[in-house]
Order: structure tokens, then C-alpha cells, then sequence
């Protein structure tokens, strides 16, 4: 049941572009619809040229009624991928009403017009930071949820509100994927993560570190309960993490439960892994700094990937080693990302 229309919300930023690639080789019909608040027109731009083909772009809000109804007016949407949403943690606990607003009332709104117009089949982006501070790891998906921000809390209600929404109505067939930490980027080098401003995620923090854009990576706390005492998460390559998504549209309508997976590779990397694997494969030196730990941060948590590989047949197939390689190939060719040209 290829050559179904898909609906990809925040289709033009980071996870979203490199998804698009796959489904459009894939034979799926895709329809960009983003506000370009967190990614620029550039970025469509580029993964047109990598697939030879142009996409549908619809700019608009997800909050917005109008802007949706006018979509699903225009094309008979079959099932909607849903990447569309703020993710700064830190800025979530400064404006929790504009997570709040941007993330839940976007997501209801959404689904109340995608019932409007009988389209009730969607993948949600979630994340891992759902499982809070788990007591134990590898993490699987019966796991006990809390979140500590908003964000967090935003992933947590709409995954409840969705599930609400599968078990007033079981016709819906609803897709939750928990991500784990997706770095990496597309092998070309056109594409990849931009982060504005001062990136909050590791890796752009140590490919900038690595340019020359920033004189140190700061390294939050090297007292944790891990095998080098910085902190262990499940670092995924993002085309790994856009072939999972692939394979939950393929199977989506097959589904007979509200489906929440992981999507991780299963290992755990240290900050210090982290550097020493991107220093080891670029040849690049990333001065760091031990500083205090980060509120909120965990010691380790990754994947029990193994109910992904059950239901949709997916593992992840790329090693840290690659991931960092690509980051860095994206970040030289792109030293200012997507405003370097
Ligand atoms: P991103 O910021 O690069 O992409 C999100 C896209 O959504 C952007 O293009 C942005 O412009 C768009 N957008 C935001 N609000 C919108 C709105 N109201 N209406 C229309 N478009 C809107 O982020 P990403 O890293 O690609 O993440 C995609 C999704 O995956 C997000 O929901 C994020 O919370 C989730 N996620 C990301 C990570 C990660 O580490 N990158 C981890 C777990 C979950
Ligand atoms: N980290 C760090 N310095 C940074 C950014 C992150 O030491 O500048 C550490 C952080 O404490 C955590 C790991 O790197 O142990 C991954 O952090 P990131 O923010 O990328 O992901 P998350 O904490 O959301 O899993």
C-alpha cells in the first residue's frame, strides 16, 4: 500500500528531512507541512536534490485550524507522521505555556482535524526522557513514565491524550516511538542537525567544539555511577531512527493495538566514549572541560530495542564510530549549517 499520502508535520527539521528521503524512495507521497520556526526552506531544498525530486510544502502551524484544514481539504491524507514541536528542555522550564501550547494544544488540534477529514493514523514523535530516571537499564517499554520539565511532561501528556483517543475510537491506528538520542547525519553531508544558537545537545556541542566555533566542551559532572563517571545515553544515527519510521507507516495499518516502541540501538556511550570516538575518527582534537552537573540529567539510559525488532523488523545498524564521522563531515562541509551558502 505504497503511494499513500503522508502528512509530515516538522517534516523540514532535523529528524523530519532525513525521514523524508527515505519515504519518498520508499513510494510514499509526502506533503511538508512546518511553520519554519526551528528549520529553514533550505533544508527542503536539499533533500529535493538528494531524492531528484520536488515536495509539496505547506507552511503553516499545527495550532492552527485553518492552516491544517486547508491541507486536508486539498489532499486525502492517509496517515500523518508527526515530528512537528519545541524540544529545548532548558527553554520549556523558562515558557512552559509555549511547550504546552505549541506541543498539546498543536497535537489536539491536529488530530481533531485529521478525525474531521477521516484520517486517523499517526506516528507521534516521543522521546526517552518519558522513563525519567529509570531504576534500571536497558530500558523496554513497560517501564514506568515521569518527566521532570516541560517538555518532558509534553511528550508524557500526549502520549496519554493519544492513547485516550485510541481507546474512545480503535479504528485510530497510533504509532508512539520513543526516541532515544539521535545525532549522525545524511552520508551526502547536505543535511543535518542546525541547531540555533548555543546547541544543548552534545554532539553539535562537540562538532562545534571540533570547528573552532567553541573553545571547549563543557562536560556536566564526571562523579556519576557509570564506567567513566560522565554521564551513558543511547546515541542512534538519525537514517537509522528515519528507517524506523519508515517501517511503522508500512505496518501501520496492520496494527491492532496502540503500538509505544523504543527506538535505540540497545548501547550505552559515555560523554567521554563520545569524545574519544569523534576525536579517533576525524583526527580533530575536543578540548573539554569537567564541569558541575547538569539539574536534571541522568546517569545512564539506553535502549532494550528488542519489541522493535519484533514488530517492525527494524534494528539499528550504524556504530558510534559512523555516527560522528557523518556529524562531522555535515559540520565541515556546513560550518554555519544551513546559512553557510
Ligand atoms: P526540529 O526542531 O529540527 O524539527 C521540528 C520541526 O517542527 C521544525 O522544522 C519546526 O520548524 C517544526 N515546528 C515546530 N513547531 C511547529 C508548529 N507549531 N507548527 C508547524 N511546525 C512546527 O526537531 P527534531 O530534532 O527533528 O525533532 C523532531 C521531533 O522529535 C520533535 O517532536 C522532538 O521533540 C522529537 N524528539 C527529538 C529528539 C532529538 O534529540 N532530536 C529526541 C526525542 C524526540
Ligand atoms: N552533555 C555534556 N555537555 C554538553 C551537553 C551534554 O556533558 O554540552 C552530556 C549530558 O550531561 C548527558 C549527555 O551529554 O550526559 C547527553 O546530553 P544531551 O543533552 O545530548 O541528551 P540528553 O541529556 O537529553 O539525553
Amino acid at each position: 500500500m505504497k503511494n499513500r499520502n503522508i502528512l509530515v508535520t516538522g517534516g523540514a527539521g532535523y529528524i523530519g528531512s532525513h525521514t523524508v528521503i527515505l519515504l519518498i524512495k520508499s513510494g510514499y507521497n509526502i506533503i511538508i507541512f512546518d511553520n519554519f520556526s526551528n528549520s529553514s526552506r533550505e533544508s527542503v531544498k536539499r533533500v529535493e536534490k538528494l531524492v531528484d525530486t520536488s515536495i509539496t510544502v505547506v507552511e503553516g502551524d499545527i495550532r492552527k485550524r485553518e492552516d491544517l484544514q486547508k491541507v486536508f481539504i486539498s489532499y486525502k491524507i492517509d496517515s500523518v507522521i508527526h515530528f512537528a514541536g519545541l524540544k529545548a528542555v532548558g527553554e520549556s522550564v523558562e515558557k512552559p505555556l509555549k511547550y504546552y501550547d505549541n506541543n498539546v494544544y498543536g497535537t489536539i488540534n491536529l488530530c481533531q482535524v485529521m478525525a474531521e477529514h477521516d484520517c486517523k493514523s499517526i506516528i507521534f514523535s516521543s522521546s526517552a526522557t518519558v522513563y525519567g530516571d529509570p531504576k534500571t537499564t536497558p530500558i523496554d517499554e513497560s517501564f514506568s513514565t515521569s518527566a521532570t520539565n516541560p517538555y518532558g511532561k509534553s511528550k508524557l501528556f500526549i502520549e496519554e491524550i493519544l492513547r485516550d483517543v485510541y481507546f474512545s475510537d480503535t479504528s485510530w491506528k497510533i504509532v508512539l516511538l520513543r526516541y532515544f538520542n539521535p545525532i549522525g547525519a545524511h552520508a551526502s553531508g547536505t543535511i543535518g542537525e542546525d541547531p540555533t544558537g548555543i546547541p544543548n545537545n552534545l554532539m553539535p556541542f562537540i562538532s562545534q567544539t571540533a570547528i573552532g566555533k567553541r573553545k571547549y566542551l563543557s562536560i556536566f559532572g564526571n562523579d556519576y555511577d557509570t564506567h567513566d563517571g560522565t554521564g551513558v545515553r543511547d546515541y542512534i544515527h538519525v537514517v537509522d531512527l528515519a528507517k524506523g519510521h519508515v517501517k511503522a507507516l508500512d505496518k501501520i495499518h496492520t496494527f491492532n493495538k496502540i503500538m509505544t516502541i523504543n527506538l535505540g540501538t540497545g548501547e550505552g556511550y559515555s560523554v567521554l566514549d563520545v569524545v574519544k570516538a569523534f576525536e579517533k575518527v576525524t583526527g580533530k582534537k575536543v578540548p573539554y572541560k569537567i564541569e558541575a552537573r547538569r539539574a536534571g540529567d541522568i546517569a545512564t539510559c539506553y535502549a532494550d530495542p528488542s519489541y522493535a525488532k519484533k514488530v517492525l523488523d527494524w534494528k539499528s545498524e550504524k556504530t558510534l564510530e559512523e555516527m560522528c564521522a557523518d556529524t562531522w563531515y555535515w559540520q565541515s562541509q556546513n560550518p554555519n549549517g544551513y546559512q553557510s551558502h
